[in-house]
C-alpha cells in the first residue's frame, strides 16, 4: 500500500499533549505544522524535532485568522489546567470558540478533516456515573470554570453546525484527565502537582478530604486514540470519550506518588475549588467498539514514567541554577 503522507496542523503544538502528538505524527511520516502562541506550552517541549524538515513551527494565536494550506487539522489550542483557563477566563472562552470557527473556516476552505480536543469537562459536576458521551452534563454556566466548560460546549456546538451546514470532515474527542512527561511542573494539575512536591519533599496540598475521583490515563494511550480517530470513517464523527476508566480518590493519588517517590512529605489539606467535580470516570465502550481502542499502559507504569521525567528534569533545572 502507498503510504499516504498528509500536512497536518497541530494547534496547541507546542503543549504538553499537542507536543506528544506532533512526535507521533513526524513519526508516521506526516508533514507537521506545530502552531502555538506559547501561553502555556514551550519550545522546549518540541525541541527534539526541530531541525527535522517534515516539522515546522508557527506562533500563532488561533482566536485570529490562518490561511495555509493543510489536509488535517487536530484542533488542541487551549489551555487545560483550572489555574491557566482562570487566569484568562476571557481569553479562555475566546481561544476554544473563535479558534473553533477559525479552524473550522480553514478546513471548510481546504476541506481538511478536522479533530476537536473537547473534555470531560462538558459533563461539569455530573450526576450520572461513569460519563456516557449520551450524558448532557452538569455544568453551571456562571461559575470560574466555565469559560473553559462552556468554551468547550460552544466549540463542539460549532463542529456539528459546520458538519451539518458546510459538510465539514469533523471528529469530536472528549478527554479525560490525562498525565506524563511534559506536563508542565507549574501546570497546577494534580498529577504534575504532587509528584513535583513529593520529589522536592514539600507538603502534598490535598484539595478538599480528598475523596473526589479522578481517572488518569496514560498520554501515549491518549495519542493513540486521538490518531485513531481521525482515521475513522467520514460518518464517525463522534463525540467520543477518551479516557482510562480506573477511578480512584485524589488521595490515593496523592498517597501512591508518595510511595512511588519514597517521599517524605507529608499530606496537608486545602479548600477544594468552587465547582471542582466530585466524581469523574469515562464510559470508554464507544471508543472500544469505534476504534478498537482502550489504555494500556497501568497507573503505576505510567506515574514511574513521569516521575522519572521530573526527576531528570528538575535536576536539570537545579544543575542550570548552580552552574
Ligand atoms: P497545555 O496547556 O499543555 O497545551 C495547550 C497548548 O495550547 C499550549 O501549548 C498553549 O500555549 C496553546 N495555546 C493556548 N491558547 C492558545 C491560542 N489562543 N492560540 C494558540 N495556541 C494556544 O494543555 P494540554 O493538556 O496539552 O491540553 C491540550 C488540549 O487537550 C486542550 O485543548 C485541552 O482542553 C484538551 N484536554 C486535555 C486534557 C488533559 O488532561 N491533558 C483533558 C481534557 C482536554
Ligand atoms: N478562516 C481562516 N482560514 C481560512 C478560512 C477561514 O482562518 O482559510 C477563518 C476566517 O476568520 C473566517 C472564519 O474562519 O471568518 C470562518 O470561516 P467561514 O468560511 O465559515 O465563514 P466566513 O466568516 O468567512 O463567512
Ligand atoms: N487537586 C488537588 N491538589 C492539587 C491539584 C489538584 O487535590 O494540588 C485536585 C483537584 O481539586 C481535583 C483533582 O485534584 O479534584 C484534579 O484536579 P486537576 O486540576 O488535575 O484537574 P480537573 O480534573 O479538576 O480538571
Amino acid at each position: 500500500m502507498r503510504f499516504d503522507r498528509k500536512r497536518v496542523l497541530v494547534t496547541g503544538g507546542a503543549g504538553f499533549l499537542g507536543s506528544h502528538l506532533c512526535e507521533r505524527l513526524v513519526g508516521l511520516g506526516h508533514d507537521v505544522i506545530c502552531l502555538d502562541n506559547f501561553m502555556t506550552g514551550t519550545k522546549d517541549n518540541v525541541a527534539g524535532l526541530l531541525g527535522n524538515s517534515h516539522f515546522e513551527v508557527l506562533r500563532h494565536d488561533v482566536t485570529f485568522p490562518l490561511y495555509t494550506e493543510v489536509d488535517e487539522i487536530y484542533n488542541l489550542a487551549c489551555p487545560a489546567s483550572p489555574v491557566h483557563y482562570q487566569f484568562d477566563p476571557v481569553q479562555t472562552t475566546k481561544t476554544s470558540v473563535m479558534g473553533a470557527i477559525n479552524m473550522l473556516g480553514l478546513a471548510k476552505r481546504t476541506h481538511a478533516r478536522i479533530l476537536q480536543a473537547s473534555t470531560s469537562e462538558v459533563y461539569g459536576d455530573p450526576t450520572v456515573h461513569p460519563q456516557r458521551e449520551d450524558y448532557r452534563g452538569n455544568v453551571n454556566p456562571l461559575g470560574p470554570r466555565a469559560c473553559y466548560d462552556e468554551g468547550k460546549r460552544c466549540a463542539e456546538t460549532l463542529f456539528f453546525d459546520y458538519y451539518r451546514q458546510h459538510h465539514v470532515d469533523i471528529k469530536v474527542v472528549r478527554i479525560f484527565n490525562t498525565y506524563g512527561p511534559r506536563m508542565s511542573p507549574n501546570d497546577g494539575r494534580v498529577v504534575s502537582n504532587f509528584i513535583v512536591q513529593a520529589l522536592r519533599g514539600e507538603d502534598i496540598t490535598l484539595y478538599g478530604d480528598g475523596s473526589q475521583t479522578r481517572a488518569f490515563c496514560y498520554v501515549d494511550d491518549l495519542i493513540s486514540g486521538l490518531v485513531g480517530m481521525m482515521q475513522t470513517p467520514k460518518d464517525t464523527t463522534g463525540p467520543v470519550n477518551l479516557g482510562n476508566p480506573h477511578e480512584i480518590p485524589v488521595r490515593e493519588l496523592a498517597e501512591r506518588i508518595i510511595r512511588l517517590t519514597d517521599s517524605s512529605s507529608k499530606i496537608v489539606f486545602r479548600p477544594l475549588p468552587v465547582d471542582d467535580p466530585l466524581q469523574r470516570c469515562p464510559d470508554i465502550g464507544l471508543a472500544h467498539n469505534l476504534l478498537d481502542w482502550q489504555p494500556r499502559v497501568a497507573l503505576d507504569a505510567g506515574l514511574h514514567r513521569t516521575i522519572d521525567y521530573f526527576r531528570a528534569s528538575l535536576g536539570l533545572r537545579l544543575s542550570a541554577l548552580t552552574a
